[in-house]
């Protein structure tokens, strides 16, 4: 359901627990960053995107939010949501909903748990995988993607994992899961929405890693 129009008011969040916003919040920058490499991706919701990972990446992670502080983090979900309505989500998301129905885990914290894995392996992707026309833009867009999120020089699983974790959102021992149901309960609508094709093996692999998460 679409507003016609919609009212951001900080001071609903400020109640908020850490947690809940570590879960919304980082839903938020997902959403930002899947519409960013999206095979659906346009100019106008790469504007959107852009402007919601510089607003959400730096933001969430401090340890005491500010009225300021919560105000950016509404401002880049709204941005995040426009983005994504253009470009629907990709394979973090579509991996996700089983992790939430069967596992328990709320939905920004399963969409984190293979963050890391789908990072790194959309920002090195190759020409040959690309599912889309333009790979040369493709991969402009990733190099500034790369300076947003600061991993420029620095490994993208690495220093995503460290950024979940700091977030209280890695994996949770006491809602193990069982790789398969995981792997199998994938929702292939929004999986094809992924710029680098993915094969089983790849998405086998992306849900062992989520035990390297801590
Ligand atoms: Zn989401």
């Amino acid at each position: 359901m679409l507003p016609n129009e919609s009212m951001l008011y900080p001071p609903f969040t400020f109640g908020n627990s850490r947690y809940l916003t570590s879960c919304t919040g980082f839903d938020a920058l997902a959403q930002a960053i899947e519409a960013y490499w999206n095979v659906n991706a346009t100019e106008q919701s790469d504007h959107y995107a852009v402007q919601a990972i510089e607003l959400i990446f730096p933001t969430l992670p401090k340890n005491e939010l500010t009225g300021n502080d919560r105000k950016k983090l509404l401002i880049g979900a709204n941005l995040a949501g426009r983005a994504i309505n253009i470009t629907k989500t990709t394979i973090p998301h579509a991996l996700s909903y089983v992790l939430t129905s069967k596992y328990g885990y709320p939905h920004g914290h399963a969409v984190a748990l293979t963050f890391p894995f789908f990072l790194k392996y959309n920002l090195e992707g190759s020409r040959d995988r690309f599912r889309a026309n333009d790979f040369d833009g493709y991969a402009r867009k990733m190099g500034h993607l790369r300076q947003m999120i600061n991993v420029d020089t620095l490994d993208p699983f690495e220093e995503m994992k460290r950024y979940i974790a700091s977030l209280g959102l890695g994996f949770d021992s006491s809602r193990d899961f069982d790789d398969m149901i995981v792997a199998e309960g994938i929702n292939y609508e929004r999986a094809k929405n992924t710029p680098i094709a993915i094969d089983q093996d790849t998405i086998l692999l992306a849900v062992k890693s989520i035990r390297e998460n801590y």
